[in-house]
């Protein structure tokens, strides 16, 4: 393992054939990945410029979309030839207080390829793929069918060690309740069509960014099955975009998450993650800190660390823990197996992390994971998904305790928990194992 002060990774960016950013975070120096053209090709983006050239500070010749809403730029709505219908994008739910975000064009994109024909491995001679090095060990580019899309480029991040909060001043303000007030949605027209009471729709064009984090060029690893070096490297490139794009103005969250299994919906088998960039605090986020201000309001103490130390004492629900982590079912867990992973010092976002948690998440996290692997004794469809501080929320930056979810959807061998009627529904959950019942399963799970 590294020891502190060695250089953990090495990062270059370069831009694919359509302009599309691709960034390499290697575990040595000199390998020159970035350097290598992308062939493919493929159409370029409109607006996009210099493609194909490397791009070490990751700064210029990318406006990206220009934020019209729809079919402007990469990827549009492809619409109903002859029908003038309202364009995809974020549509605001004016009964749920939710954003819901409308990707039409993703109908279309890659859906399980033979392994042949996986993008995410490396280019070799005669099959060009996503990644044009012939190798790689971890890689991040923008997503070919992103759900969000249109952000400016890469700036280039505050002085290290850089926080998650961005250049902008944080703000301490009250969770929203309706559309956001603030922030650079403002700055981008509402759908066209006029206002809800006429029929319009609410909404915005999907300002933000998917990006593919490719955590090995090998086709069948399992994450479970990285090497802690390996594993250290993902967390680094987690913690780098997460600097990185929480300094674009008015970007609000950032989040990792890794989706595995065809039960789970992934359209790629590689091993992969996934990362969206949102110019709006997503629900859970915004309910997570909601709670917080209320605990903290009642003088009570900041909930996350009464929770974390409630399960410590408790201990029933402790699936592992070390001296810089705890691993724990929540008391009320929704799905059949569900772990939250805290570290013991409580950091805001990933790039608040120190040394040694850091090096201490690259044993406890594979291990979560080969526990769920032996529960049933085959892979198990799992998502994890980090949850970070808000950007720009002075009070969540301070409060927010920085933690990884990770749930499977499998209840029993060959069944699937299901969001039916009442979770579908009514968003009441309903869970067919107690969760000291899973922790004591996960406990044993070797
Ligand atoms: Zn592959």
């Amino acid at each position: 393992m590294c020891s502190v002060g060695d250089p953990i990774f090495w990062k270059s960016s370069g831009r694919l054939a359509d302009g599309r950013e691709i960034i390499y975070f290697d575990e040595s120096p000199g390998l020159g990945r970035a350097s290598v053209p992308d062939r493919r090709p493929l159409a370029q983006t409109p607006g996009e410029s210099d493609p194909g050239q490397a791009d070490q500070a990751g700064q210029p010749g990318h406006p990206g979309n220009s934020g019209r809403p729809g079919n402007s730029g990469r990827p549009g709505n492809p619409g109903i030839p002859g029908r003038d219908l309202p364009p995809a994008g974020l549509r605001w739910d004016a009964l749920a207080g939710e954003w819901v975000i409308v990707a039409a064009q993703r109908q279309d994109r890659t859906f399980l390829p033979p392994p042949g024909e996986c993008p995410l491995d490396p280019s070799s001679p005669g099959r060009l793929t996503e990644i044009p090095a012939p190798d790689y060990d971890v890689v991040v580019f923008e997503n070919r069918f992103p759900s969000l899309h249109g952000l400016p480029p890469s700036p280039v991040p505050r002085a290290a060690p850089a926080g998650a909060p961005a250049d902008r001043p944080p703000v301490d303000r009250p969770p929203a309740d309706g559309p956001p007030a603030d922030g650079p949605l403002d700055a981008v027209p509402f759908l066209p069509g006029g206002p809800p009471e006429t029929g319009g729709v609410p909404g915005r064009p999907p300002i933000g960014r998917c990006e593919v984090v490719c955590f090995t060029a090998d086709h069948n690893a399992s994450f479970a099955s990285l090497p802690p070096r390996r594993v250290r490297t993902v967390l680094e490139a987690w913690a780098d975009r997460t600097t990185v794009l929480s300094s674009t103005p008015g970007i609000e969250q950032v989040y990792c998450f890794e989706n595995r299994g065809e039960e789970i919906g992934v359209t790629l088998y590689d091993l992969h993650g996934l990362l969206y960039v949102d110019h709006f605090v997503t629900p859970r986020p915004a309910s997570m800190l909601r709670q917080l201000r209320a605990h903290t309001a009642a003088g009570r103490g900041n909930l996350f660390d009464v929770m974390v130390a409630g399960e410590e004492a408790a201990g029933t629900r402790i699936v592992s823990r070390n001296d810089h982590w705890t691993a724990f079912v929540p008391a009320a867990a929704r799905w059949p197996y569900e772990i939250l992973l805290f570290p013991a010092r409580r950091v805001p976002s990933l790039p608040e992390l120190g040394e040694e948690a850091r090096a201490a998440f690259c044993v406890i996290y594979p291990d979560l994971l080969r526990r769920l692997d032996a529960l049933f004794g085959v892979p198990l469809p799992y998502i994890a998904a980090w949850h970070q501080a808000p950007a720009g929320d002075e009070f969540a930056c301070r409060e927010f305790g920085l933690h990884l979810q990770l749930f499977s959807i499998r209840r029993a061998p060959g069944k699937l928990k299901y969001l039916a009627g009442s979770e579908s529904g009514m968003g009441v959950w309903i869970n067919d194992i107690t969760p000291e019942e899973a922790a004591l399963r996960l406990r044993e799970a070797r």
